[in-house]
């Protein structure tokens, strides 16, 4: 990829005259691919055409991605596609309130000082020296073709924010084919935060809610969020929350991580679509429970790649929810989308299993072509 060429010569976006798009090779990849439900592998597979304005920084100025010219050329072997349903873009055309230093102080506070040295550096690297091409780039490395992108309002209780909504929707409207926006509230804002999501998804495109009980500390079984499960189930959008406990902030409250908070929730709006992300851990059960139990729960298999022996894969199966198991790495912590799929790939799993886990229910849940 190449800014500078592509800010000097014209983008060529999907579908114009010289242009050769994915769907222009959807168009010509035999039908019998489609129909095993594969994709062709990174090397020969074509981003989408991108085009994206740097606000957040005070400049502004149009960069492109790499449009949508053909990579490699030959079309080699056939994997599934993989969506992410759970990543954050955290990268310099991103938004830190107040800013990164003040940020990461606030939030790892407790930290001894030496590890907070090294998360201090860890995040002013990612929002200082990463681009959003550099996060293309991961994704095109791993073959993960399109990205759940979250924001993360984490106001109430550190008076942070780590990427905006305004953030996750602009970066999906310059590269539609690649990431989906999902949107970040502080449910203990009550109003505000029901307000927020409305106008997240209805006048910024956001298509999803991201949420972290053990952080933002709050409740999910409060009466008083009601409002707020009402607004994500009117706005048709599913539910991500955080459904584990959580190492890397001192002061979080594992308590309110725990899955079985969300059963009340599941009960009283059986048509929300609930995620438990991190595969609910260290209560991995409790999730296999919900997930079964309740047709609109689902959980995702972030961060928690070193501890898949622990993961009741063959009870999901056993129990006819292969369905409801979704790839999620949490990029860029936890060694970004690389060291999931081989831990994912290396149980060996039947590969119809490891398909839907990859890309097919993701595509289902949220209601891509
Ligand atoms: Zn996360």
């Amino acid at each position: 990829m190449d800014c500078e060429r592509n800010l000097q010569a014209p983008r060529r976006r999907c579908g114009e005259a010289g242009s050769l798009c994915r769907n222009t090779i959807r168009g010509v990849v035999p039908l019998a691919l489609r129909v095993l439900r594969r994709r062709v592998t990174p090397q020969s597979r074509v981003p989408g055409g991108c085009s994206l304005t740097i606000g957040a920084t005070g400049t502004s100025r149009a960069i492109g991605l790499d449009g949508c010219s053909m990579k490699g050329g030959t079309i080699g072997r056939v994997i599934a596609m993989v969506i992410d349903i759970h990543a954050h873009p955290f990268c310099k055309e991103a938004t830190v309130t107040p800013d990164v230093q003040e940020a990461v102080k606030r939030m790892f506070d407790g930290l001894e000082p030496q590890r907070r040295e090294v998360v201090q550096k860890g995040f002013t690297y990612l929002f200082t020296q990463r681009s959003i091409e550099d996060i293309i780039r991961d994704m095109d490395g791993a073959g993960v073709e399109k990205a759940c992108i979250v924001a993360m309002d984490l106001t109430t209780h550190y008076g942070v924010e780590l990427v905006t909504n305004e953030d996750v929707a602009r970066f999906a409207s310059a590269c539609p084919d690649r990431f989906i926006p999902f949107a970040s509230v502080d449910p203990s804002m009550g109003r505000a935060a029901v307000d927020k999501l409305v106008h997240a998804v209805k006048d910024l495109g956001c298509r999803g809610l991201k949420l972290v009980p053990p952080v933002q500390h709050f409740d999910f079984t409060d009466p008083k969020h009601y409002p707020l499960w009402e607004t994500a189930l009117e706005l048709g959008i599913p539910v991500w929350t955080h459904a584990a406990h959580q190492r890397s902030h001192p002061d979080s409250d594992a308590r309110l991580g725990h899955p079985m908070l969300v059963e009340p929730v599941a009960l009283r709006y059986p048509d929300l679509k609930i995620i438990l992300g991190h595969c609910g851990f260290p209560w991995p059960w409790d999730t296999w429970s919900l997930v079964i139990r309740h047709p609109n729960v689902y959980v995702d298999i972030s961060v928690f790649h070193d501890l898949y022996g622990y993961m009741p894969w063959d009870a999901y199966v056993k129990y006819g929810a292969e369905d409801k198991v979704l790839f999620a790495t949490d990029y860029p912590l936890r060694g970004g989308f690389n060291d999931t799929l081989t831990a994912l790939r290396s149980l060996n799993l039947a590969s119809d299993f490891e398909a839907k886990i990859l890309g097919e229910n993701a595509m289902r849940l949220l209601e891509l072509g």
